[in-house]
């Protein structure tokens, strides 16, 4: 389904899912990966729930700002962004509104992942891997579906005064969960059919969010976590499932 929403921002550090709610997305998706195709990322599996899946909001902190985080993972933007730009310079963050952008995006990651299992590069593979979650992730992101002005705009006047940051509030803290014994869904037989399938549902999610989001802004305003929650898990649950067919269907692309 296509659908008409705004140009979403790439998000900057802090702009979008905060690091505890990326990982609890990647691993629901990775927990329901058959195990013969688990173990082809061995032991790189952690690192992509840890690590990997936080490489383009790293590298933003790093390449921006000379921010170096503390915890595990690269130490410059040198370094990663390999795995976070592609070759003509495109910085692969989110779904930015642009379909041919965002289709040779989602290609670009897919044909990495693929190629790199195929060769048996499994820290390679996984790397991609971690961009594509922050990728889908970042795109279910409910603030995200809007431009940050209309965001601002649905602030009721009376909260208005407040302090609060609306994005932040939303976007932050998501439960754990998991997606239980869900069966995997093929996304298309080749590479582009699959890059299609995945925007054509980071969409469709970011549509619903964005159809939400007046009353996310009031449950935020209201200090109402059990509304918001329902909101996060929806969006990250959603998020989680995608991951989970692209993934799914990249592992199949790259049986030897
Ligand atoms: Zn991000």
């Amino acid at each position: 389904m296509l659908l008409a929403i705004p140009l979403l921002l790439v998000a900057g550090p802090c702009g979008a899912w905060d690091t505890p709610s990326h990982q609890r997305i990647t691993k629901a998706a990775l927990d329901t990966l058959p195990e013969r195709y688990l173990s082809r990322f061995g032991a790189e599996a952690g690192p992509l729930v840890e690590i990997y899946c936080m490489l383009p909001d790293r590298y933003l902190e790093m390449e921006q700002y000379g921010f170096v985080r503390k915890s595990p993972g690269p130490r410059s933007a040198a370094e990663i962004r390999v795995y976070c730009v592609r070759p003509d310079g495109l910085v692969m963050h989110g779904v930015t509104g642009g379909r041919d952008a965002d289709t040779g995006s989602l290609v670009y990651l897919l044909e990495r992942i693929v190629t790199n299992l195929s060769g048996d590069r499994p820290g390679e593979a996984a790397r991609y891997a971690g961009v594509l979650a922050h990728f889908i992730e970042d795109s279910l992101s409910p603030p995200h579906a809007v431009a940050a002005e209309e965001l601002a705009g649905m602030i009721p006047r009376s909260a208005q005064a407040g302090s609060m940051d609306i994005h932040a509030a939303i976007e932050r803290a998501m439960p754990g969960f998991t997606l239980g014994d869900r069966t995997q869904r093929t996304l298309g037989a080749h590479l582009t059919a699959a890059a299609e399938a995945i925007l054509d549902q980071c969409l469709s999610g970011a549509g619903q969010n964005r159809r939400d989001l007046p009353s996310m802004v009031i449950a935020a305003c209201a200090r109402d976590e059990q509304a918001l929650n329902s909101y996060r898990l929806r969006a990250g649950v959603n998020a989680a499932e995608i991951l989970a067919d692209a993934l799914g269907t990249v592992m199949r692309m790259s049986d030897r």
